[in-house]
This record gives C-alpha cells, sequence and structure tokens, in this order.
C-alpha cells in the first residue's frame, strides 16, 4: 500500500466540472503496479453522458475563465506549482506505483511538471498581441490573442505527470478551459494534481479529468462541437485516426507522437560524453520516452571503443522496483511491453545481430527486460524501423558522414536526433540535416520546459514548452479600424 502523507491525493474517482465522479458508480478499470503486477486500485470507466457533462462545465467555466487577467490566471499556475512542490513526495510515490519508474526520477518528473506551471504561470501575463502599419491613412490594424475555448487533452503512460502540465498549462495560461484523458495505466497522477489545482483556486470545470474507455471518451471529445482543440501525446497510429476524426469538426489539432531516434557518435566525438549521453538519451523512463535514442550509429574507428564502454556501463546499472534505494531502472509498463521488446531483439538476433549484455527478460518481476546491447544490427532489422520503447541499444557501424545521415534521415518519424562530434563544421552541417524537429548536439538530455518541444513527419507536429506553446492554445484576431478621422 501507499505511504502518503496526504493521503486524499490517492483518488479511485474522476474529476468532472470539479466533482468527484465515480460515473455510474457500477464499471471499473484496474490499475496495476508494473513492478509487481498488483492491483494498485481503480478507476471509473464513466459514460460518454458523464464526458459530456465535463465538457458542459469547461464550457461554463470557459465563459467566466477567460474574463480573467493573464495575471490571475498565472497566480493560480504559481500556487499550483508550489503546492505539487511541497506535495512532491507523494506525487512521486503514486507515479512510481503506477508507472514503475525509481522514485528518483518520479521526483524529477513532478520537478519537470512543475516547470511548465511556472513557465505558463510567468507566460500567461505575455500573451501579446500587433499593431500592423495599415496600407489606408484611415484604417488601424491590430491581432488581439484570444483562447481557443475549449481543449481535450489526451496523454500518454510514460510521463504521467509531465504530459498533463506540459498541455494543461499553456492551455490555462491562455484562457482556455481542459478536457483531459489521461492514459488508463496512470490516472492517478492526474488525479492527484487536480486536487492540487482545485487547492491552487482553479475554478470549477475549468478542468477535468475523465477515465474509463479510450475509445469512447476520445469519440465523445473528439465528435463535440465544443471542444475545439485537440492536444494528443501518443502513438503514430492513434494520432492518425484522432487527426482524422477531427476534420469532422475542424479542430484545431496538436500531436506529439513517435519517435526512431538516431543517435550518431563520429570518430572525432568525446568519447566519455557520448557514452554518458547515450546513457542519459536511452534508459531514462527504461527506455520508455519518445525522444530515448532508438539506433545508435556508431563510426567504424570510434565503434568497437564506444561498444565497450557502453556495455560496461549497462552492466553497472542497477534494474528493480522503483521504490528500493540505489535502483536506476524499473520495469516496462506492462506484459505488452514486454512481449514488443522480446520480437524487436529475437527478430535482430535471428538476422544477425550480436549480443553484448542482456538480451533477456530480469528476474525483479513480471515486466523487467534486462538493460541490453547489440550491434551488428542493420536497417533490414524490425528493431530499427520501429519504437523499441524499452531498455535496449541497437547499435550499426557505418563509415562516413553521408552514410551516417542517409541512414538517420530513413524513417518516417522525425522528433529527436542526436550527434556527438568535435568539428564545429560538421556540427552545423549535421544539424541542418537532420530531418527532425529537435537536436541534442553532444548533448543527450534535451527535455526542458524552456524550448519548444516537438517532431516533424510522423511525429506530428505543434510545439510544446517555450514561448510559442502558448500559440497552440489561443487565436490571432484581426482587428480593421476604418474611417478614423
Ligand atoms: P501508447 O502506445 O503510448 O499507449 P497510445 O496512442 O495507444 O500510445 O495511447 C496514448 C493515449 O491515447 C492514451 O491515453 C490512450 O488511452 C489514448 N487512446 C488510445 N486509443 C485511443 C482512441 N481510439 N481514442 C482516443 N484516445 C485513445
Amino acid at each position: 500500500m501507499l505511504k502518503l502523507q496526504r493521503a486524499d491525493l490517492f483518488r479511485e474517482a474522476a474529476y468532472v466540472g470539479g466533482e468527484w465522479s465515480t460515473g455510474n458508480g457500477h464499471t471499473w478499470v484496474p490499475v496495476h503496479n508494473p513492478a509487481t503486477g498488483a492491483q494498485l486500485g481503480r478507476v471509473p470507466s464513466l459514460t460518454r453522458a458523464n464526458v459530456e457533462e465535463a465538457i458542459a462545465s469547461a464550457n461554463a467555466a470557459f465563459a467566466q475563465y477567460r474574463q480573467w487577467t493573464g495575471k490571475a490566471r498565472g497566480a493560480v499556475l504559481l500556487k499550483w506549482a508550489s503546492l505539487m512542490l511541497e506535495h512532491k513526495n507523494d506525487l512521486a510515490q503514486i507515479m512510481t506505483a503506477e508507472q514503475g519508474k525509481p522514485l528518483r526520477e518520479a521526483q524529477g518528473e513532478i520537478d519537470y511538471a512543475v516547470s511548465f506551471l511556472e513557465w505558463f504561470g510567468e507566460e500567461a501575463k505575455r500573451v501579446y498581441g500587433d499593431t500592423i502599419p495599415a496600407p489606408r491613412g484611415n484604417q488601424r490594424i491590430t491581432v488581439i490573442r484570444q483562447p481557443v475555448g475549449v481543449c481535450a487533452a489526451i496523454t500518454p503512460w510514460n510521463f504521467p505527470s509531465g504530459m498533463v502540465t506540459r498541455k494543461v498549462a499553456p492551455a490555462l495560461a491562455a484562457g482556455c478551459t481542459v478536457v483531459l484523458k489521461p492514459a488508463p495505466q496512470t490516472p492517478f497522477s492526474a488525479l492527484a494534481l487536480c486536487v492540487l489545482a482545485e487547492e491552487a483556486g482553479l475554478p470549477k470545470g475549468a478542468l477535468s479529468v475523465v477515465t474509463g474507455d479510450a475509445v469512447e471518451i476520445g469519440a465523445a471529445l473528439i465528435e463535440s462541437e465544443t471542444v475545439r482543440k485537440l492536444s494528443f501525446t501518443g502513438s503514430t497510429a492513434v494520432g492518425k485516426k484522432l487527426m482524422a476524426a477531427c476534420a469532422g469538426t475542424v479542430k484545431k489539432v496538436s500531436l506529439e507522437l513517435g519517435g526512431n531516434a538516431p543517435f550518431i557518435v563520429f570518430d572525432d566525438a568525446n568519447l566519455d560524453q557520448a557514452v554518458q549521453g547515450a546513457i542519459a538519451s536511452k534508459f531514462r523512463n527504461a527506455g520508455q520516452t519518445c525522444v530515448c535514442a532508438n539506433r545508435f550509429l556508431v563510426q567504424a574507428g570510434i565503434h568497437d571503443a564506444f561498444v565497450e564502454r557502453l556495455t560496461q556501463a549497462v552492466r553497472e546499472m542497477r534494474m528493480g522496483h522503483g521504490t528500493e534505494d540505489g535502483v536506476t531502472l524499473g520495469p516496462l509498463i506492462d506484459d505488452a511491453a514486454l512481449r514488443k521488446v522480446e520480437r524487436l531483439v529475437a527478430d535482430a538476433r535471428s538476422k544477425g545481430a550480436s549480443v553484448h549484455a542482456g538480451g533477456e527478460r530480469h528476474p525483479a518481476g513480471p515486466s523487467f527486460y534486462a538493460p541490453t546491447v547489440l550491434t551488428d544490427v542493420t536497417d533490414t532489422m524490425s528493431i530499427t524501423q520501429e519504437e523499441i520503447f524499452g531498455p535496449v541499444v541497437a547499435v550499426t557501424r557505418f563509415t562516413d558522414e553521408a552514410e551516417a545521415l542517409t541512414l538517420a534521415n530513413a524513417t518516417r518519424y522525425g522528433l529527436a536526433a542526436y550527434f556527438y562530434t568535435s568539428d564545429l563544421n560538421r556540427s552545423i552541417r549535421v544539424t541542418e540535416a537532420l530531418d527532425f524537429g529537435i537536436v541534442g548536439v553532444n548533448e543527450g538530455a534535451i527535455s526542458t520546459e524552456v524550448a519548444p518541444f516537438g517532431g516533424v513527419k510522423e511525429s506530428g507536429f505543434g510545439k510544446e514548452g517555450s514561448r510559442y506553446g502558448i500559440d497552440e492554445y489561443s487565436e490571432r484576431k484581426y482587428v480593421c479600424l476604418g474611417n478614423v478621422a
């Protein structure tokens, strides 16, 4: 059982229009602890009518909330941020229990989640418009920024708090209201945030968290004419379906979808930094992030040294339950995730990949996969085509820069890319040639609230974080004042 200082942060209820709801009271969805497989709790399976109630209350709240000054909206977000920090330990415990990541990583994610509340709490005051010199002397042209309206947010399980505030904070800062559907594996983090949002003074209806069947809830949100915007983070397959469905009401859409990040190590790289960056980028959250390095492309001259050092570092990692001291690597989210990793590794081995570490399940629990290093990986193997979402390093050897770039860009995804070099000219050339929305140069940890996060190609569109993040939740209205005497 969870030992929380504030037991009321753990809610087995949805949050609809500022009220805790158990839906029809009969239908529930169980939530499991991925480290043990034991049931952690349950959340109600809301009906379509419950979701429509959440949308209606978001719409009612919007009428008032949009009138608030940016400063007043920001003050609520900043208060919410300080409450999250105050209860960081409880929030991290809830996250580790439902998601599996080591407690230290969960605490780091709470800081990350808070950073969006702080950033957009400040940005709420800076939703600036423009004045434009008019073509006629008796006209005045201005552009004002206004909130989009009621927004739907659909979030994944890999960052149960971070993905919530990354969407909700800019929406609320802009003056929108939100109905959020968290991933079924990790609803409790989102619900705990609602407890604190309410305490911070967020008005009823400004944020609802709806739980239950993804397809039914998704349809209710997307078919609604009241909902004017969808922000989705998840798989490319689901993102495509939702984007198509949003055409029905011509919603504004932002999509943060899958990735297939290349991590290129050139001969002239600093080996220590490259190994450190590889660990940071690959093993965060046991490899379950959309910016995790998926394909390691390593130049022939540094290949063996890099593989040896990385293998050594991987062997030193401690896998176990996230609540145990010193654990650096937790379980995969569920059995399906484990089976996917097993399938990818088996396919790579059958086509000639060599295993330097791992390559099998780990005895710590039912969904643990040992950290793994594979070499001799080629682009005919599924592991280079699909998002691994597990702790597996797949290394391909290359000879020159042109070959590395061709391999790196040979994917329908375009979220993050990384490369290591000490050549200034190469760093500029390669940065510009990579078809990705985010590039880490001699850096493996790129996520921060101050920079625009988002992909190109089938990794989606729209930016989260940074001064651009709020654009996704505001419209520019052009005002032409005529006949000025
Ligand atoms: P993942 O592989 O990370 O679970 P998904 O795209 O399946 O990726 O899930 C991301 C989010 O999208 C989750 O909240 C999930 O419940 C939700 N989701 C999945 N299918 C649908 C759907 N048809 N309509 C709406 N939401 C969906």
